[in-house]
């Protein structure tokens, strides 16, 4: 039984086969890639796997740069809850000094 389905021209995390982009020929960048992909869709794209898609569409793309940026800008904001710790910390131990 032939397989008709062109399988490396669709994406690999939701099988559209619109506006795909290869994973691998966007240059250096695509070993980070790679990595958000296998940790925001929990798939892994080896690039020996020859018979598999290495191609993503613009939507799932999208998805890992947006998690990818959310990430980042949770981590930069963790100096404001920071210090809003320090701030009560301090606080809390300037009004045990004013009780003693
Ligand atoms: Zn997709």
């Amino acid at each position: 039984m032939a397989i008709f389905v062109r399988y490396l021209e669709i994406c690999r995390i939701c099988l559209s086969e619109d506006d795909l982009i290869d994973i691998l020929q966007v240059g250096n960048m695509s070993a980070v890639r790679i990595k958000d992909i296998n940790k925001y869709f929990n798939i892994q794209i080896i690039p020996s796997d020859e018979n598999k898609s290495r191609k993503l569409c613009v939507n799932c793309i999208r998805k890992v740069y947006d998690w990818r940026r959310d990430v980042r800008s949770a981590a930069k904001l963790q100096f404001v809850i920071d210090t809003f710790d320090k701030m009560a910390r301090g606080e809390s131990m300037a009004s045990k000094k004013r009780n003693t």
